[in-house]
């Protein structure tokens, strides 16, 4: 059948090399008209014409050529299954008809043609078996034969089924053949083409991993969105949290499979919105037609229902959790790249405030990020040139006096010695690399530390360090402690690891109980720092083994005045006493919190009635001249300080 047509002919075609692509046994006319109907359906194909524009082009074209002729073409899928693509002059059922029907040995001129790859030719519809369950498609139209041809690509697939339909009881003659031939070749070219740019399109578009639409068509979209008259857009963006972490302690098929899982449930075609995957573990949820925030925010809370349900695959619980940012068109900004920058803000706050949760964009969130900003870039700058210091502020023994434990306390120092504390640069802290790069310079200095401590033959004290979520998060924190009390060759059951009562929420219990679990068997201790301010404190006591709990400054300093904090201190010490936990009291001030506290069976204090945070050497010289006696109980007795 001679289908195929080779490149260099297709670019001769295109480059106008006036010669009608099936031969030249053409009628003189005919062969004008049909170079004429090449070069136009070319001329479509290379400039982008959609497929379906250059078919119809091609049907109507033929027909004027071809009286009496009524052309259909269909295009044959990867699954072998048949697709209208153009038929103008047929009847509307006929589109249906055909459309979605696998190829078989009697489905028609067509879906026999495309089987076979060969032509098929029905001079009488009504009597022919190839037809038996379709003819009532046109029949009743007065059509009654169908000659249909396969269109083959380049590698030989069958792609597509080009035909002739007539009311009359004819076959085919050589004149038409020539048309058909040609016309299958100019079909190839134009299928192909755009299975080529289909491809493409594919790749530029659409994200491999999840098959959901990726960044640039989200920009896309959203700016068509957004400049639609009368309508508002929301704009909803997933993060998901701890995936680093999955990656590292679960690896990266685990993480993937979470990424996957979550584009699933975002792409749910029962859920409000469209959805895109932004890349990496970003994503992002469209909202068109969104009148109110209330409708935003219930389109929010119903998408993080679907992803809270628990996402086992081969077995195993996966974490998947996530915490989302929103803007609404109209509140939140006018045009795309404001609401993208807003949503990115309204994301970022919730990450640290909101986490597993929602957060609506506020304006405020604009300046709280300046101001974070450039509490990022003093830290960083500090940090590159050495101005972070630890400080040290000694634990004591309630019932002896002795101390037992020191925390060590990040500083900034200014270019002009200016000692700065770390409440003022805390907005700092939620930056991962930030604090990456803080918590090693305070193990490096702690380690220092012990190991002076240690070669000056003091003895042994216990020391705190204060590590935040994205330390737990990246999942190396254990591997990191371990290098560098090893390379300074101290032991790690003099570490105490204080994580708050928050992060431990924040954090995905899956990765959680991997780090902690490891540190804890190499002797490192757990301290539940800031006790009292997160939410399922108790919750967290019985799931995760806790030696040391910090009771947080603001019930300490409420405790006198008012009998209701007295009385949660009181109930803290005792849950401590009952678990076997030491409990340290934290920031007291006064000799009278102090008595009371030891009423109360408090076992540890910590504050400025006893000593302010100070640089090592302060702390160092007070213990080696006797002024603070260290006594710390031998272990395991869970008598920690
Ligand atoms: P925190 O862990 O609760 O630390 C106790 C804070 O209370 C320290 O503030 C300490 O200086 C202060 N404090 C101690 N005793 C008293 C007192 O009697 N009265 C008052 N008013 N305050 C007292 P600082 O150093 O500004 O640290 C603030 C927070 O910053 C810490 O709270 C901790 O969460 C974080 N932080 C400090 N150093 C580090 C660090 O190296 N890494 C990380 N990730 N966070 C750190
Ligand atoms: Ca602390
Ligand atoms: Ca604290």
């Amino acid at each position: 059948m001679g289908c195929s047509l080779d490149a260099a002919a297709a670019s001769q075609a295109k480059a106008g090399v006036e010669r009608p692509i099936a031969g030249a046994h053409v009628h003189v006319a005919s062969f004008e008209a049909l170079l004429r109907l090449q070069n136009e359906i070319l001329e479509a194909v290379a400039s982008g014409q959609p497929l379906a524009d250059v078919a119809a082009l091609l049907c109507r074209r033929v027909e004027a050529l071809v009286p009496g002729a009524l052309v259909s073409i269909l295009t044959v899928d990867g699954d072998r299954r048949l697709h209208h693509l153009a038929c103008p002059s047929l009847p509307m059922e006929f589109e249906t008809a055909f459309n979605g029907l696998a190829v078989g040995p009697a489905v028609g001129s067509c879906g026999t043609a495309a089987h076979f790859a060969q032509e098929v030719e029905v001079v009488d519809i009504a009597s022919d078996p190839l037809w038996a369950a379709y003819r009532d498609a046109v029949l009743p139209h007065g059509i009654v034969s169908c000659w249909s041809t396969p269109i083959v690509a380049r590698d030989g697939r069958v792609v597509g089924t080009f035909a002739f339909y007539s009311r009359q009881r004819r076959g085919s003659d050589d004149q038409q053949r020539q048309i058909v031939q040609a016309c299958v070749h100019l079909c190839a070219i134009a299928i192909e083409h755009d299975q080529i740019w289909s491809r493409n399109h594919r790749l530029a578009y659409y994200d491999v991993l999840t098959g959901l639409p990726n960044r640039s068509r989200f920009l896309e979209v959203l700016r068509i969105c957004v400049a639609a008259a009368g309508t508002r857009t929301g704009l909803l963006l997933f993060d998901i949290d701890g995936l680093k972490a999955t990656n590292d302690t679960l690896g990266h098929d685990a993480g993937d499979a979470v990424i996957v899982e979550l584009a699933r449930r975002l792409g749910d075609a029962r859920m409000p919105g469209l959805a895109f995957r932004l890349g990496g573990d970003e994503f992002a949820v469209l909202v068109a037609d969104c009148p109110n925030s209330r409708r935003l925010a219930a389109a929010a809370q119903r998408l993080l229902r679907l992803i809270a349900a628990p996402f086992v695959t081969d077995g195993q619980t996966l974490p998947l959790h996530v915490t989302v940012g929103s803007v609404l068109q109209g509140e939140d900004g006018d045009d795309a790249d404001i609401l993208c920058q807003n949503a990115d803000l309204a994301l970022e706050k919730a990450k640290r405030t909101h986490r597993g949760g929602f957060l609506k964009f506020r304006e405020e969130f604009r300046e709280i990020s300046g101001a974070r900003a450039n509490a990022v870039r003093a830290v960083g700058n500090a940090l590159r040139e050495g101005r972070i210091v630890p400080y040290f502020q000694p634990v004591f023994d309630l019932a002896t006096g002795e101390i037992n434990g020191a925390e060590a306390l990040a500083r900034m120092v200014t270019p002009d010695g200016e000692v700065v504390q770390a409440k003022d640069f805390h907005q700092a802290l939620s930056d991962p690399k930030i604090t990456h790069d803080l918590t090693g310079q305070m193990l490096n200095e702690i380690a220092a530390e012990m190991r002076r401590w240690r070669d000056q033959g003091l003895p042994p004290l216990l020391f705190g360090l204060n590590v935040s979520t994205a330390d737990i998060e990246r999942g190396d924190l254990e591997s990191r402690i371990v290098r560098i009390f090893s390379r300074y060759e101290v032991p790690l059951d003099l570490l105490v690891l204080e994580v708050t009562e928050k992060a431990m929420m924040d954090i995905d219990d899956t990765i959680v109980g991997h780090t902690i679990n490891g540190l804890r068997a190499r002797g490192v201790l757990l301290a539940l720092d800031d006790f009292g301010t997160g939410f399922a404190s108790l919750t967290h006591l019985t799931h995760f083994p806790v030696d040391v709990i910090k009771i947080d400054r603001s019930f300490v300093s409420a405790m006198l005045a008012d009998s209701a904090s007295a009385v949660v201190v009181e109930t803290m010490i005792d849950i401590g006493r009952r678990l076997g936990m030491a409990v340290v009291a934290e920031g007291v001030e006064t000799g009278k919190e102090a008595a009371r506290l030891r009423t109360m069976r408090c076992t540890h204090a910590q504050g400025y009635l006893f000593a302010r945070p100070a640089p090592a050497e302060v702390l160092r010289k007070k213990v080696a001249d006797g002024v603070w006696k260290a006594n710390l109980p031998p272990r395991p007795d869970h008598q920690i300080y």
